[in-house]
C-alpha cells in the first residue's frame, strides 16, 4: 500500500460524514443498538462492533487501521501510552514460571515491567548485550517465552539483528517484541522482518505535537484479538476519540516532518564534527556509528535524535552547558516541534557520576523543526565555552 494512500485515504468514509476532509470525532462513551438481539452478539465479541468506547470507537477504528498498515502488519491497538503498549505486550504471552530475554537497557519501564512487576508473577528476565545474536542464543532456556527488543536504543542506539533474532526465536517457538519508537514505522518495519510484535510510544513522531501521549502495538490479527478480548478490555487503557484524532492529524505530516528532521540532523552534525569538547558523536546513520552496516540495512532513515559524549568530566559543567542553551528546552521525550536537550546524568546521583564511564557524559539531543542554522549556532556557542573552560 502506498504511504500517501495509507495516510489520506486508507479507513476514510467520508461520505458518511458530510464529506468531511478531517476525520470525525466520535466522542461517546457508549453506543445505542435496535435490538436485543444486537446487543447479545456485542456482549459475545466486542470487536464485532460498538458498544462502548473502552474497547471500539469509530475515531480510533480509522487510526487503528492506518497504523496496522504503516507497519505492515495485520492489526494493532492503540494505547493511553507506549508504557501501557508495553505492558500489554508482554503479559499475554507469559505465565508463572517463564523466562523473559531481554535486550539491555530497554526503556525505564519496560526495565521496571521486567525488575520490579514480573517477578512478583514468578517470571524472570534475563538481559543481555543486544550486538551479537548468540547472546540471544546462549540465554535462551525451555521455558523462554519472550525475546524482548529495542532496536535502536534512544540513548546509545545500539541496535539488534532483527531478522536474524527472528528466524532464531521462531525455530524455538518464542515470541518476539520489538520498541521501534526511535525509527517509527516510516523507517524500520519489524513486522516485514518477522517479528511478532512492534510496539512504539506515538507520543514521539506520529502526535508529533507535544501534547499528547499514545502508544501503538502492531501484530497478527490471532495476537491482536487475543489482547483486545483480555488485557485491552481489562487495563481500560485504550485511546479515546479526542487523542486518537490529534495523533490522526499528526499522520497527515509524519512523512513531512521526518524528512525535516532529517535534512536538520545532517546539517547539524555537520557543523559539529570535529569539534575539540566532543569525544564522540552518536548517530545511527552516521560513518562512525559502530554498527552503521546493519543499521543502514533494516532501518531506511533515521532522524532526530543524536548523543554527544562530551569531554567534559565534570558533572557540574555538563549540566551547565545543558543549562545554558538557549534554544534547546530540557526536557524528557521528543518528536515535537521544539528541540530538546537532556544530560545522562540527569538519572544519575552526583555520588555515582564517574566520568570514565562515557555513558555519563552523554548529552542526547533532539533536534526538531526549527531552522538547523539556528540550533547549530547555540550548540556551538556552548561547546565552544566547554572547550575554552577544560
Ligand atoms: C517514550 C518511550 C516509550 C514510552 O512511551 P510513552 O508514550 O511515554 O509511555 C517507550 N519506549 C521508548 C523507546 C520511548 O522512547
Amino acid at each position: 500500500m502506498e504511504l500517501s494512500y495509507i495516510l489520506n485515504h486508507l479507513a476514510e468514509e467520508r461520505d458518511q460524514y458530510f464529506g468531511a476532509i478531517a476525520p470525525p470525532i466520535i466522542q461517546t462513551s457508549n453506543f445505542a443498538v435496535k435490538t436485543i438481539d444486537e446487543l447479545r452478539n456485542l456482549f459475545a465479541d466486542e470487536s464485532s462492533g460498538y458498544l462502548y468506547s473502552r474497547g471500539m470507537n469509530p475515531t480510533v477504528d480509522i487510526l487503528r487501521k492506518k497504523l496496522a498498515a504503516l507497519d505492515e502488519a495485520e492489526d494493532c491497538l492503540v494505547f493511553n501510552s507506549g508504557a501501557a503498549a508495553i505492558f500489554c505486550s508482554v503479559i499475554p504471552f507469559i505465565q508463572n514460571g517463564d523466562h523473559i530475554i531481554s535486550v539491555k537497557n530497554p526503556y525505564s519501564w519496560a526495565q521496571k515491567c521486567f525488575d520490579l512487576f514480573l517477578p512478583k508473577f514468578g517470571v524472570h528476565t534475563s538481559y543481555v548485550d543486544g550486538k551479537n545474536v548468540e547472546n540471544f542464543q546462549n540465554a535462551i532456556r525451555e521455558n523462554t517465552k519472550i525475546i524482548y527488543l529495542e532496536s535502536p536504543n534512544s540513548w546509545d542506539y545500539a541496535i539488534q539483528d532483527l531478522s536474524l533474532l527472528a528466524q532464531l526465536a521462531r525455530s524455538k517457538n518464542i515470541m518476539t517484541i520489538c520498541d521501534n519508537s526511535y525509527c517509527s514505522p516510516i523507517y524500520q518495519k519489524p513486522i516485514a522482518m518477522g517479528i511478532d510484535i512492534s510496539i512504539q510510544s506515538a507520543t514521539k513522531y506520529i502526535g508529533g505535537h507535544s501534547d499528547t501521549v499514545a502508544g501503538v502495538l502492531c501484530g497478527s490479527h490471532e495476537h491482536i484479538r487475543g489482547i483486545f478480548q483480555l488485557e485491552y478490555l481489562l487495563a481500560g487503557n485504550g485511546i479515546q476519540a479526542f487523542n486518537a484524532w490529534l495523533l490522526l492529524r499528526g499522520l497527515r505530516t509524519l512523512p513531512a516532518r521526518l524528512d525535516r528532521l532529517q535534512n536538520s540532523m545532517n546539517k547539524v552534525m555537520d557543523g559539529l564534527r570535529n569539534h575539540p569538547a566532543i569525544d564522540r558523536m552518536i548517530f545511527p546513520f552516521d560513518a562512525t556509528f559502530p554498527q552503521y552496516s546493519l543499521a543502514k540495512k533494516q532501518m531506511s532513515g533515521a532522524c532526530g535524535l543524536m548523543t554527544l559524549v562530551l569531554k567534559e568530566r565534570r558533572q557540574k559543567k555538563i549540566e551547565q552547558f545543558c543549562e545554558r542553551l538557549e534554544t534547546f528546552l530540557i526536557a524528557v521525550s521528543w518528536g515535537g516541534h521544539e528541540s530538546l536537550v537532556i544530560p545522562r546524568c540527569a538519572g544519575i546521583q552526583p555520588d555515582d557520576f564517574n566520568p570514565d564511564d562515557e555513558s555519563h557524559r552523554m548529552v542526547r539531543f533532539y533536534i526538531g523543526l526549527e531552522e538547523p542554522d539556528y540550533l547549530l549556532k547555540d550548540m556551538l556557542r556552548g561547546l565552544d565555552q566547554l572547550d575554552q573552560r577544560q
